[in-house]
C-alpha cells in the first residue's frame, strides 16, 4: 500500500511505499526550529514545544510523480544535513544526510497529510523523540517499543549499505551521489538570525 505524498499547493506529488516499515519520531532541536522559521511555516510544522514529527523512511521508499522540478534544498550549515522541500509552496518534504550511502530520509508532516487518513493510522505512533533539550516543555512519555523499532530501522538502513540499493533514491543521481539540486547553504549570519528568534 502506498501512502500520497504532496506539498500545500499540489504542485510536487508522489507517494510513500512500505509506510508499515517506518520509523516515526519528533525531533525538537533548534535546527529544525530554525529550519520551520526559514520556511515561514512554524505554526504548521512545529507542535506546541517546538517538536517536528518526522517519518523516517528509505530514499528508495519515495517516488515522485508529478512537480519533481519544484522539489530543491537547502541546509543550515556547510556540514548539515540536506533539507528538501517544495519551492512552490515552501512545504517542507524530507531531510537527507549529504553523503547518499545514509539511505535515510526524515520526511516532515506536513507533506503526508491525507484526508481519508491519521498519521497514527497511516504510520504508527511516535515512537521516538530526540533533540528533548531544545524542547519548550515536557514532552508525552514514549512507548516502551522505542529501542527495538530504532534497531529495526538501523538494520534495514545497512542492508542498503551492503547490497547497494541506497543508489536507488529521487534526491540524489545515482551516478556519483550528487545531490539532484545544488543546496541553498546558509551563512553563519543568516543561520544566526533564524535561530536568535527561537
Ligand atoms: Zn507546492
Ligand atoms: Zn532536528
Amino acid at each position: 500500500m502506498n501512502h500520497p505524498l504532496r506539498c500545500q499547493c499540489g504542485t510536487l506529488r508522489g507517494h510513500v511505499s512500505r509506510p508499515e516499515t517506518v520509523c516515526r519520531g519528533v525531533c525538537y532541536c533548534k535546527d529544525c526550529q530554525a529550519y520551520a522559521h526559514f520556511l515561514g511555516k512554524a505554526d504548521d510544522i512545529l507542535d506546541e514545544i517546538g517538536g517536528s514529527d518526522v517519518i523516517a523512511t528509505l530514499p528508495q521508499h519515495v517516488t515522485f510523480t508529478q512537480g519533481l522540478e519544484a522539489l530543491t534544498c537547502m541546509s543550515l550549515s556547510d556540514k548539515g544535513m540536506l533539507r528538501w522541500y517544495a519551492s512552490c509552496c515552501n512545504t517542507p518534504v524530507g531531510n537527507t544526510a549529504r553523503d547518499f550511502r545514509i539511505s535515510h530520509v526524515g520526511l516532515l508532516h506536513n507533506c503526508l497529510e491525507d484526508p481519508s487518513t491519521s498519521l497514527d493510522s497511516a504510520f504508527g505512533p511516535v515512537r521516538m523523540r530526540v533533540g528533548m533539550k531544545s524542547a519548550k516543555g515536557t514532552p508525552k512519555a514514549m512507548p516502551v517499543s522505542t529501542t527495538v523499532s530504532l534497531l529495526r530501522f538501523m538494520a534495514t538502513l545497512v542492508r542498503t549499505r551492503l547490497n547497494g540499493s541506497y543508489r536507488i533514491t529521487p534526491f540524489f543521481n545515482p551516478d556519483d551521489g550528487t545531490p539532484r539540486v545544488q543546496p541553498k547553504v546558509l551563512t553563519p549570519d543568516e543561520r544566526a538570525r533564524l535561530t536568535e528568534a527561537l
